[in-house]
């Protein structure tokens, strides 16, 4: 479905990201997997999947980081010979109530899951426009459209994706690239394992399918948006919640 395509996933060394790098390469992509802090993680997951015959290659790149971005993504359009793909993955979470929130903590969460997805987009759109096309695949989250108490910081960055999305589908549709949004649930990955016992109780009573979503739910969707199939679909942010937020 996805042969002879290129993908770039941010956050690609655990949860999430490295669910959708193996469904990419598993529906034909190769693909280049971007992750910050844990380097042994990002390299597991580009072995295992180049273990299976497909070409992956891990970089660190602190998406938070304009200029390390732009390097990264020069070294994998150098690399793999160009980019089709881009999703951007990589997100964190500081969470307090806005009273005891410290502003270094809103500031991060909007360097890495906004900022982080500007500078790989504004890295990656010269590119596309060369080409005449393009996917990108924004992951934000269902609590950036109905906001989450002791989220202000994350729902801001994550609505401020959506608004992103939105712009660069409307400036991106005349060279033929598409840009959408995925927005998660409760997935259960190490982000949300953080969470006591209590919380997660009572999200799951508010799920109507009654259960934690997977990683490769998400990656389902990611490998749908990322193919011919969705040619037609841009500016949109389709919820992979389990009903959550009906
Ligand atoms: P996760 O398990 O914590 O993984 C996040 C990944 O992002 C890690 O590999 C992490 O690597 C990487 N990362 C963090 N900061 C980075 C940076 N500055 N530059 C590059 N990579 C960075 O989280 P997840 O649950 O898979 O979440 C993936 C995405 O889905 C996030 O954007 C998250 O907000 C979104 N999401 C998740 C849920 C959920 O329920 N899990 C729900 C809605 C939305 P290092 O730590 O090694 O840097």
């Amino acid at each position: 479905m996805l042969e002879g395509k290129i993908a770039l996933i941010t956050g690609a060394g655990r949860g999430i990201g490295r669910a959708i790098a193996a469904a990419l390469a598993e529906a034909g992509a190769e693909v280049a997997l971007l992750d910050a802090g844990r380097p042994e993680e990002v390299q597991e997951s580009a072995a295992q999947i180049a273990a299976l015959g497909r070409k992956a290659k891990a970089y660190l790149c602190d998406v938070g980081d304009y200029w390390r971005s732009k390097e990264c993504v020069e070294q994998v359009i150098g690399d793999f010979g160009g980019v089709d793909i881009l999703v951007n993955n990589a997100g964190i979470t500081r969470d307090a109530l806005l009273l005891s929130m410290k502003p270094e903590d809103f500031a991060e969460v909007l360097d890495v899951n906004l900022k982080g997805a500007f500078n790989l987009c504004k890295h990656l759109c010269g590119h596309f426009i060369k080409k005449r096309g393009g996917r990108i695949i924004n992951i934000s989250s269902v609590s950036g459209i109905s906001g989450n108490a002791g989220q202000s910081n994350y729902s801001a960055s994550k609505a401020g994706l959506i608004g992103l999305t939105k712009s660069l589908a409307r400036e991106l549709a005349s060279r033929n690239i598409t840009v959408n949004a995925i927005a998660p649930g409760f997935i259960e990955t190490e982000m949300t394992a953080k969470l006591p016992e209590k919380a997660r109780e009572a999200l799951l009573t508010q799920i109507p399918l009654k259960r934690a979503g997977k990683p490769e739910d998400v990656a389902a969707l990611a490998v749908f948006l990322a193919s011919d199939s969705a040619a037609y679909i841009t500016g949109e942010v389709i919820k992979m919640d389990g009903g959550l937020c009906i």
